[in-house]
């Protein structure tokens, strides 16, 4: 996933990073205007059609952030040691008083809790109250500019899960037919399912988790959402930055338990902003993500201000590939998701045999239709060692499922049987260098075919059938 920006502000940038590998392109709407955003969408809708293949649009909105107000000369200077007030007042900031943007502070926010300033750089802590304000004891300094983001870890804040610029943005992504939303700022399921509301219904909502209190609420958040992702940024303001390995891990591990998208954010390449090359320690924390389980990873300022754009989206490629080459070597049964208990249904059972047979028999492609994606999700997270070729007649499902894990969205004219699918489908794969004559697929499907959630079938099939009896297991399918 790439984060677009001023740096790929034209359709031959755009294009650069869908020719480096890039799937998903992120609309940071905590930047740029309505206007900016409509180019942009417009220059990706192209370059993905110009390069042939299916690239989703995710729509990150700002959510509810808390931020300081501002202050005369535009910013502060809060020392160490500094006794300052924070008040919700309305009056302009300066040495020793914040004004913040959030009207139940003195409700919510007690004594001995922590604010964290301007992404972590600033930290106070709250050594008493009047009816003005809050006082608060500096402990690390720093200077404050205007509009900074301000954070109270400890502190359950009454904030709605949008505001009215989310609720404008949600409409303009709706108007333009964005593939998912990303719903900044969220503490808990319910939060998901107000803005899936005004997202449409029908968009699929990945949750940013990153507030203490959304990690604490994990659970709840998996049953309303589509994916999640560890917004490392944000988190690692809330929660001791020592713990996020292991915060990571733990949310990695419980959304693909439950079957949904999981991805990793923030500072993964940070160097190549202006280097050429990521550092040893940089490339090692997407390798690990990849190795923990994550489906996507994700640039920000890499893409989005950085100098060479389509540089990192094509470093990033080669470390994930390379990872995941190692990570099939080593698949154990201990990493492999055993059996998605929250879709126990028929689909999930044939992913889960598709991926068996296919591992079992040496097979290089599994060849899936799909008329919802759900097949093509499911098959995913069970993390085959095959490709995972799948069909489908939906130009938005098949942008949709451009983010999940391994899966190759190819277009496809519906069938009246699934005889004729799986012929389709072989002389596409042949045509396409993707198989070869007398290999062995594991196709699957659902009958009667074209209707959603009925994936039903498993097929082992030998391309060019007629070759059948040249095909042994164990030869990987080849003559
Ligand atoms: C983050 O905080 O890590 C994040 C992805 O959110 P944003 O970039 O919107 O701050």
């Amino acid at each position: 996933m790439a984060t677009m920006g001023p740096a790929v502000a034209d359709l031959e940038a755009v294009r650069g990073l869908v020719e480096a590998g890039m799937d998903v392109a992120r609309l940071n709407f905590s930047h740029g205007d309505h206007e900016s955003h409509i180019r942009m969408i417009k220059w990706i809708r192209q370059a993905a059609a110009e390069v042939g293949r299916s690239i989703a649009i995710l729509q990150d909105i700002q959510g509810p952030k808390t931020r300081v107000g501002h202050f005369r000369g535009g910013s502060v200077d809060l020392p160490q040691g500094a006794s300052v007030r924070i008040s919700a007042t309305g009056e302009e900031g300066g040495p020793d008083l914040i004004p913040v943007d959030y009207p139940r502070l003195l409700d919510d926010v007690g004594t001995g809790a922590r604010v964290v300033m301007s992404d972590g750089l600033i930290e106070g802590r709250v050594t008493g109250s009047d009816s003005e304000g809050l006082t608060v004891l500096v402990v690390r300094g720093g200077e404050l500019l205007d509009r900074k983001g301000i954070a109270f870890p400890d502190s359950d804040l009454e904030i709605g899960p949008v505001t009215e610029k989310d609720r404008l943005d949600l409409e303009l992504g709706r108007k333009m037919g964005v593939d998912y939303v990303a719903a900044s700022f969220v503490k808990r399921g319910e939060d998901i399912s107000h803005v899936r509301e005004l997202a449409g219904g029908d968009t699929p909502i990945i949750a940013k988790v990153e507030l203490a209190r959304a990690y604490q609420n994990l659970d709840s958040i998996l049953d309303q959402a589509d994916g999640v992702m560890v917004a490392r940024g944000d988190l690692g303001v809330q929660l001791p930055m020592e713990t996020i390995p292991n915060v990571q891990a733990d949310i990695l591990h419980r959304t693909n338990q439950a079957g949904l998208i999981s991805i990793t954010a923030t500072e993964m390449l940070e160097s190549m902003v202006t280097a050429l090359r990521p550092s040893r320690a940089e490339v090692t924390d997407v390798a690990n993500a990849v190795a923990s389980g994550t489906d996507a990873v994700m640039l920000s300022a890499e893409t989005a201000v950085g100098r060479h754009p389509a540089r990192v989206v094509e470093a990033m490629s080669s470390i994930c590939v390379e990872a995941e080459r190692y990570r099939d070597q080593q698949m154990t049964g201990a990493d492999a998701i055993d059996f998605l208990e929250s879709t126990m249904t028929f689909a999930s059972a044939t992913a889960k045999a598709a991926t068996e047979a296919a591992r079992n028999l040496g097979f290089r492609t599994i060849v899936a239709f799909t008329e919802s994606g759900g097949t093509a999700r499911l098959l995913s997270k069970y993390r085959p060692s095959a490709d995972i070729m799948v069909f489908a007649p939906s130009g938005r499902i098949r942008r949709r499922m451009a983010l999940f894990w391994g899966v190759t969205p190819i277009r496809f004219e519906p069938r009246a049987s699934t005889d004729l699918m799986f012929a389709a489908a072989e002389k596409y794969l042949e045509k396409e260098g993707v198989c070869e004559r007398g290999e062995g697929v594991v196709m699957i499907a659902g009958t009667p075919p074209n209707t959603q959630a009925k994936t039903n079938l498993v097929k082992l099939h030998v391309i060019g059938e007629r070759l059948r009896a040249s095909w042994r297991a164990g030869n990987r399918g080849r003559r």
